[in-house]
Parts: structure tokens; sequence; C-alpha cells
């Protein structure tokens, strides 16, 4: 078949960097579900989508609940007949130091970011292992590759998405499916708009390309991970970050 015939599934596609993400597949022909908590901002980027011949639909789930969430993605696989591309970007962050920090803070970043990657994952690699065929791609974040301070929670949980990323890849890659993690650096979205003016010229005195980074930067790299050509491409980590790791 055709790349342009593909189904994907993106979540926290309501904005930022999953919208960006949605758009750009759409844009390469992809049938795209959107997936976020609010139905409203979905339809907003399907308009947007549909507006330049583009295909979508909107799926309005919450990730953290795990039923809820695997159902979400076995109804889409059985509506369409297939699911061939899952990019689990939708996240949340909860800083605090470590002293600080509470339970719920823990378990909610664990939950959403790290957990629902797990569920969508399984949920998927059936549809994906019928088809011969998948590209699963999970947002991490470079807090995961070199860690940062206030955010044991977050960096823990992009740093395991890296470690089930690359079982996956091992476990399913005999089966024409890829599983790679792109971990952008700093990237302009409502998740780092309220960053202080100082943290923020911190940040630049460290990234080599000296500015932040847009959501299509980080849709550029999803686009090749999902594509056909990247069969080659499986259990990378991709840091998207201007240069700012290296690692
Ligand atoms: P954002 O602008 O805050 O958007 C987050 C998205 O996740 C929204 O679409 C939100 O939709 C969705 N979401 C949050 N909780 C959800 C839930 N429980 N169920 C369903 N959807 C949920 O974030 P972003 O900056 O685009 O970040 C996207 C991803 O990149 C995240 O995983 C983030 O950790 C990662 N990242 C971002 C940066 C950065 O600098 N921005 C850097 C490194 C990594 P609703 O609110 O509509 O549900």
């Amino acid at each position: 078949m055709s790349q342009e015939s593909r189904v994907a599934f993106v979540t926290g596609a309501s904005r930022g960097i999953g919208k960006a993400v949605a758009i750009r597949l759409a844009k390469e022909g992809r049938h795209v579900v959107l997936a976020s908590r609010s139905e409203g901002p979905l339809s907003e980027v399907k308009a947007e989508i549909e507006e330049t011949g583009g295909a979508a639909s909107v799926c309005a789930v919450d990730i953290s609940d795990r039923k809820a969430f695997a159902e979400a993605i076995e109804g889409v696989a059985s509506e369409q007949g297939r699911l061939d591309i899952l990019v689990n970007n939708a996240g949340i962050t909860r800083d605090n130091l470590l002293l600080r920090m509470s339970d719920e803070e823990w378990d909610a970043v664990i939950e959403t970011n790290l957990t629902s990657a797990f569920v969508a994952m399984r949920a998927a690699a059936r549809p994906m292992m019928k088809g011969k065929f998948g590209r699963i791609v999970n947002i991490a974040s470079t807090s995961g590759l070199v860690g940062n301070s206030g955010q044991t929670n977050y960096a823990a949980s992009k740093s395991g998405l890296v470690g089930m990323t690359r079982t996956v890849a091992r476990e399913i890659g005999g089966k024409g499916i890829t599983a790679n993690v792109v971990a952008p650096g700093f990237i302009q979205t409502d998740m780092t708009a309220n960053l202080p003016e100082s943290v923020l010229d911190s940040v630049k005195g460290l990234i080599q390309v000296k500015r932040l980074g847009s959501p299509e930067d980080i849709a550029a790299a999803v686009a090749y991970c999902t594509s056909d050509d990247a069969g080659f491409l499986t259990g990378q980590v991709i840091a998207v970050d201007g240069g700012m790791t290296m690692c």
C-alpha cells in the first residue's frame, strides 16, 4: 500500500507539538486521528487539516484512563480497518524539587507520560502486526536523557519511555514495526510559555543554533521516523534540541 493511505493516531493533537505533528502527517497524505481530552480544539485542528485537503478525525479521550484509552485505539483500528502509525506525544509536567514533590505529582506524570504509552503500544501492536507494518514514535524529552532539576517525575517518565521503546523495538521489529523516540529540547509551546525570561536566556546560551525550537522542528523528525522510508530506523533516540545535549 502507499504511504498516502496510512492511518496515524496522534495524542496531544489539540495544540503545540502534537498539533504540528498531526498537520504534517496529514499534509503527507495520512488519515490522522487527533486525540486529546478537549473536543473543541481538536475539531479546530481537524477543520484546519480538511481546509488544505487532508483527512482527520477526532478522538476525545483522557489517556490517563487506561481502559478508555485502549478502547479508543482499538476502536480506531477497527473503524479504519488498520492502524499504521502511533505517536505518543501527550504529556504533562508537575515540577517540584525532590524533597517537596508529592505522591500525586509523581503519579500524575508517570500515568500520563509513561503508562499511557505502554497502554497505547499494547493496543496498537495487534493491528500493526496484522497489517505487517507499524511506525511508533514516543515523544520523550532531553530531561529524560540528562535530567533537569525540579523534574524527578518528568525525567523518570521520559527516561522510562526510552527503555520501553527500545524493548518494544526488539520485541516486534521482525513484524515490520519500528519504534523510536524523539526527544525535544526547549520548544515554544504552552508547556514552556511561562518559563521566566532569565531561564530562557540561560537555556538559549546552551543551544548551539541559538534559538528555541518550534513544534514544526519536532514534526519534521516525527515525519521521517513514521515514513515508509524509515524501515531501517528503530530503537533510536533522536534528540531534536538545537545541539543542547549532543548525546
Ligand atoms: P502542550 O502544549 O502542553 O500540549 C500537551 C498536549 O497533551 C495537549 O494537546 C493536551 O491536550 C494533551 N494532554 C495532556 N494531558 C492529557 C491527557 N490526560 N489525555 C489526553 N491528552 C492530554 O505540550 P507540548 O509542549 O506540545 O508537549 C508535547 C510533548 O512534548 C509532551 O510529551 C512534552 O513532554 C514533550 N516535550 C515538550 C517540550 C517543550 O519544550 N515544549 C520539550 C520536551 C518534550 P488536552 O489538554 O486537550 O487534553
